[in-house]
């Protein structure tokens, strides 16, 4: 199969950026990749490990040549790079971005690029990590890429890139991105929320030291951890531009909640028994 992009253009050289190079590094060796990091010390580390086939802090005339351009910045970021691309972006680049939201940044780059062929992602992997060390090849393996076009949107454009997810070995689904947003809000987004409180809940307790909490992290605390040391920017973006979503899920986990807080006080052993039979079950069903 030949390569779907000829030369690619990825923006933010962090985590995803950086993965999303590796990947290509292994997988479509033709390629050529344009990087670029308004952080000329990311620019720097991300040559050092040599990811990309050039390296620039800001846009110039080169990046005409990108077939595709993948923005890889914060949701919150998303029209300021793409404000200063835009006038060194060929008519023909497809713009793609791998946002963890897709309603607020399809809006938002359609507001500054209103003739651009946009086909909108979202690789669901990633990592609590960020920067350009913290990539890797892998990480789109065996995992789904969520294409959210717009109706109307360029068939064949949406096709080249849906060819190039796949060939660097993730699943693609497409769907409309307020969907998207619904369905992340309660299997990403209300995760990580709850992983932020119950950390710094923990981390807020009188007659509790610090150090109690660290040496008594048995598994589960451990893991709400790692959820929440996830970066603060990022983060602050997505629930940010998907507020809407979030604060239904948001509403109805606290309805649920408050259930389970009632079934405690009056000794409804039965009704814990049965919600965590169930969701015991919901677990094994998708392992
Ligand atoms: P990161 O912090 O590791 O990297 C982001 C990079 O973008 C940084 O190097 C920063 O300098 C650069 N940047 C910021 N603003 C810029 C601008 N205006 N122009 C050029 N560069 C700019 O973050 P990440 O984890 O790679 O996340 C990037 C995107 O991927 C976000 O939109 C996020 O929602 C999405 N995403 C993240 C994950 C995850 O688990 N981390 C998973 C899927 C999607």
């Amino acid at each position: 199969m030949s390569a779907p992009f000829g030369t690619i253009a990825i923006v933010g050289l962090g985590l995803i950026g950086s993965s999303i190079a590796r990947a290509v590094r292994q997988a479509l060796p033709d390629t050529r990749i344009l990087g670029y990091d308004r952080s000329a010390d990311v620019c720097a580390r991300a040559q050092a490990i040599g990811l990309c086939d050039g390296y620039n802090a800001g846009f110039g005339p080169e990046l005409a040549s990108a077939e595709m351009v993948i923005l890889c910045v914060p949701v919150g970021a998303m029209a300021a790079a793409a404000t200063a691309m835009a006038p060194h972006l060929s008519p023909d680049t497809i713009i793609s971005d791998v946002g963890s939201c897709k309603a607020s940044v399809l809006t938002a780059l359609r507001s500054v690029l209103p003739e651009a062929v946009i086909v909108p992602a979202h690789p669901v992997a990633g990592t609590e990590n960020s920067g350009p060390e913290a990539g890797f090849a892998s990480l789109f393996k065996g995992r789904w890429c969520i294409l959210t076009p717009d109706d109307g949107a360029d068939a064949a454009a949406c096709e080249r890139v849906a060819a190039f997810w796949q060939a660097l070995g993730a699943n693609v689904e497409t769907m409309e991105a307020a969907h998207h947003d619904l369905v992340l809000a309660v299997t990403s987004h209300l995760p990580h929320l709850i992983a932020y409180t119950i950390v710094g809940t923990a981390s807020d307790l009188e007659g509790v030291t610090q150090s109690e909490v660290i040496k008594y992290s048995a598994g589960g605390f451990r893991d709400f951890t790692r959820i929440a040391a996830s970066d603060p920017v990022m983060w602050r973006d997505v629930f940010l531009s998907n507020k809407d979503a979030v604060l239904d899920m948001l509403q109805r986990f606290s309805e649920d909640l408050s259930a389970l807080q009632r079934a405690i006080r009056w000794d409804k052993g039965d009704e814990l028994e049965a919600l965590f039979t169930r969701t015991r079950a919901i677990r094994r069903s998708i392992i």
